[in-house]
């Protein structure tokens, strides 16, 4: 499910894909354009290694993805949800997704395939993506947690560079379990959309439609950053 009051974003490539693409990245420039995402907006880059099953499930055939994360404003997130606030996110979105494609066109320009994968696109979900990366998880609020934050928004990109740094195992796991002793979103919750088990009701939520970020202000994960709520986790667990 896409956040309704986004709008598309106008296409901004201004190199052409190589006809011959590269493969393989060095770490020298890997690194050199992790520092220009950064620099230019982005909180942090995952990596997704998309298998045939994930892609045959979806009806895809990207098998790389970069992931540009980043953090949305705090003041925006702050507002009562109204279309003021909609309004706002959506330009954020609008001008982090220009940035996006600037970052494509310096992969393309280096020899490399680089695609904006169309945020917007009903038929595919970017969340299931950025599961795949093995670096992130849903908490019980249904957000998507990386460790840079839960107040983040991503832009995707599919490659042709095959040697990107992917993880295998998930280090996030351990979140569902703490998310299991908390509950604070539940109790914030205006709409009420948590069953009472704590389940997630999607239907009952209204951030895809008003922007409601309520409960991301409440979370341990946004107030105190993941770090610390991890120590903390560990000392519960001692
Ligand atoms: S408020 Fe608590 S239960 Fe809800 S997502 Fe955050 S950590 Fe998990
Ligand atoms: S309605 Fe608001 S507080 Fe409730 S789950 Fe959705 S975003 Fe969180």
């Amino acid at each position: 499910m896409r956040f309704r009051y986004h709008q598309p974003i106008p296409n901004f490539y201004e190199i052409e894909n190589p006809h011959h693409p590269k493969t393989t990245i060095s770490d020298d420039f890997l690194k050199e354009f992790r520092d220009i995402a950064i620099a230019s907006r982005f909180a942090g880059l995952s990596y997704a290694k998309l298998d045939d099953e994930f892609k045959k499930e979806w009806k895809i055939d990207w098998d790389n993805i970069i992931i540009l994360k980043y953090a949305m404003s705090e003041e925006i997130l702050r507002r009562d949800p109204s279309k003021e606030k909609c309004r706002l996110m959506d330009e954020e979105f609008q001008e982090v997704g220009a940035k996006t494609f600037a970052l494509a066109d310096i992969l393309r320009e280096n020899g490399f395939m680089a695609d904006l994968i169309n945020p917007l696109d009903d038929r595919v979900s970017l969340r299931a993506i950025a599961l795949q990366s093995n670096d992130a998880v849903i908490t019980r609020s249904n957000m998507c947690l990386f460790k840079e934050g839960l107040n983040l928004g991503f832009f995707m990109i599919e490659t042709s560079i095959e040697n990107l740094p992917f993880k295998d195992e998930n280090e996030l796991e351990w979140v569902r379990d703490y998310c299991s002793t908390c509950g604070v979103c539940i109790d914030r919750c205006p709409e009420n959309a948590f069953d009472d088990d704590g389940k997630f009701l999607r239907k009952l939520c209204t951030a895809h439609r008003e922007g409601c970020s309520v409960c991301i202000n409440f979370c341990p994960f946004y107030k105190r950053g993941y770090d610390k709520v991890k120590k903390r986790y560990s000392r519960m667990k001692k």
